[in-house]
């Protein structure tokens, strides 16, 4: 199932319109096209999502490591 979402305030490279592109994906690749004059271009993103993960993952991990802190407390 393909989802076709517009982009708020993306204007089209070739006709010039603007909130005429929609965005969606098919397996691998994103795509935006233009739903006035049929202008199609892909989109790489694969890079990006990748290192928003690796922060994602860091942030996670230096969460549990504060959570572990605060539940050891020392006892005097
Ligand atoms: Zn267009």
């Amino acid at each position: 199932m393909v989802v076709k979402r517009f982009i708020a305030g993306a204007v089209c490279p070739k006709c010039g319109l603007m909130d005429k592109i929609v965005n969606y994906q098919d397996d691998t690749k994103n795509y935006r096209e233009c739903v006035s004059c049929g202008y199609k271009d892909e989109i790489l993103i694969k890079p990006v999502q990748r290192e928003l993960e690796t922060r994602v993952n860091t942030t996670e991990e230096e969460k549990k490591a504060a959570v572990q802190v605060l539940n050891f407390p020392p006892k005097t």
